[in-house]
């Protein structure tokens, strides 16, 4: 039985069936790729090439110089022409290495395989943090830095919810590849140290899990049914539903560690062939896209070649890098794929029919982390602070609920993102 079913966390339809059973088409881009030179909001990174120089799929690129550790591979072969400044899905300009593709996709092995079950955990760790792996769920974060210090770390689940509506990258990754997502949950499950690990799908894949359990038969594996609703793949709500268990700030206060089914797939592919993530898979889909698909791009593709391909079908369009939930809304189609991106959704734009609030109160009612987002929204606009600050705009996990179900079509969580804005820059200050 669900710990959380409440009104806060509900059913909303899904419009899957859009693209999980259409094959993925793979798509070069025409001319180049533009690398972001970017890892979380750490820009500052020593690059590795020369201007003219010939790369490879797997050359090594760049390295954050400070932070955590984060090496960039390159996604195709062809000369790095050199570096320019363009718009980044974080909505900020941020600098990209360009690449200009041969369309030869020679590849070099980016470093060397290794065999999990023969290495310690401390190699594996080291491995992930060499091999550049970062959640590819969308939060982009290093995938070595949770199996650090991995201390009481009892479980490790593997997040295969995908509960965003639309999106169906993950679906496709597990159903394409269930050996080497068993075999990455195997790997996380070493590096933490841990005495289960467990795969969690939404019950309304039994084909998956139907795929996943046989993958997973006699290796110890568990694979667990979770309820269809929205944010089901919360990491929060995901380790209420499935350990019963609450904490503070991280899952590991609870004796866990969550990663994303599609990383888990990256690992163990990763530790077998010594390659880097090159390709990614994206699902292009709704209310204004023409042809809805999952696409497989090299990281670094322009946004605006895959339209090409899916075309549109409304005059006026949101474009949103990301699920309609938890996406940004991106004011033009000029960024490209990034690693930890795995949607582009286009919607009608709310704007057209937004009227006033109607003080129904409907956003306090569902928003999962406890907030009253019109609240926060008033004070953005007032320009307070304070009352910001005292709403707890920072604890907003950016769900996209609260746009979801105001009836004035009001864009409630970009109004909370603006609180969180303010409020991170009044911080700096
Ligand atoms: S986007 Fe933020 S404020 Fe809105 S419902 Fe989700 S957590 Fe609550
Ligand atoms: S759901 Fe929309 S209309 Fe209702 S209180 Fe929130 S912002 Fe206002």
């Amino acid at each position: 039985m669900s710990l959380f079913l409440g009104k806060m966390c509900q059913h909303i339809p899904g419009h899957k069936a859009e693209t999980e059973h259409e094959k993925v088409l793979e798509i070069m881009p025409a001319k180049e790729v533009y690398i972001p030179l970017v890892a979380g909001n750490n820009t500052d990174f020593e690059v590795l090439v020369h201007e003219g120089d010939q790369v490879f799929v797997g050359t090594k690129l760049a390295q954050t110089k400070s932070g955590f550790v984060v090496p960039i591979y390159s996604s195709v072969s062809g000369v790095f022409t050199g570096i320019a400044k363009r718009m980044h899905s974080s909505l900020r300009p941020q600098p990209h290495m360009v690449i200009q593709v041969d369309h030869k996709q020679t590849a070099i092995q980016a470093f060397a395989p290794i065999r999990y079950e023969n290495a310690s955990r401390e190699e594996l760790v080291e491995f992930t943090k060499n091999a550049g792996l970062v959640g590819l769920g969308g939060a982009g974060f290093p995938t070595y830095v949770k199996y650090l210090k991995p201390n009481g770390i009892d479980t490790v689940l593997i997040n295969g919810v995908e509960c965003e509506p639309y999106i169906t990258a993950d679906y496709k990754m597990m159903m394409d590849d269930p050996k080497h997502l068993v075999t990455g949950a195997l790997i996380m499950k070493k590096m933490a140290e841990a005495q289960r690990v467990i795969i969690c799908i939404k019950k309304t894949h039994p084909d998956l899990i139907s795929v996943v359990k046989q993958a997973a038969e006699n290796t110890g594996v568990e694979v667990r049914e979770v309820p269809d609703v929205y944010p089901m793949g919360w990491e929060r709500v995901l380790v209420r539903e499935v350990l019963h268990k609450e904490y503070g700030n991280l899952p590991a206060e609870a004796g866990c560690i969550v990663n994303n089914a599609g990383t888990a797939i990256e690992l163990a592919r990763m530790m077998e062939h010594g390659e880097a993530i090159a390709n990614k898979i994206v699902t292009v889909s709704g209310a204004g896209v023409k042809d809805p698909m999952n696409v497989s791009v090299p990281v670094g593709m322009p946004v605006k070649e895959i339209f090409e391909h899916t075309g549109f079908k409304l005059d006026s369009v949101r474009l949103i890098a990301g699920g309609p939930m938890m996406g940004k809304a991106i004011p033009n189609d000029m960024f490209v794929i990034d690693r930890a991106m795995n949607a582009l959704t286009i919607l009608d734009n709310p704007a057209d029919n937004a009227i006033a609030c109607l003080r129904c109160g409907s956003c306090s009612d569902h928003c999962p982390a406890g907030l009253q987002p019109v609240r926060i929204a008033m004070a953005m606009k007032e320009g307070n602070i304070e009352e910001m600050e005292r709403r707890q705009a920072m604890s907003c996990i950016e769900c996209g609920l609260c746009t979801y179900v105001c009836p004035s079509k009001i864009d409630v969580t970009e109004n909370v993102r603006k609180a969180k804005r303010a409020l991170a820059l009044q911080k700096k200050k």
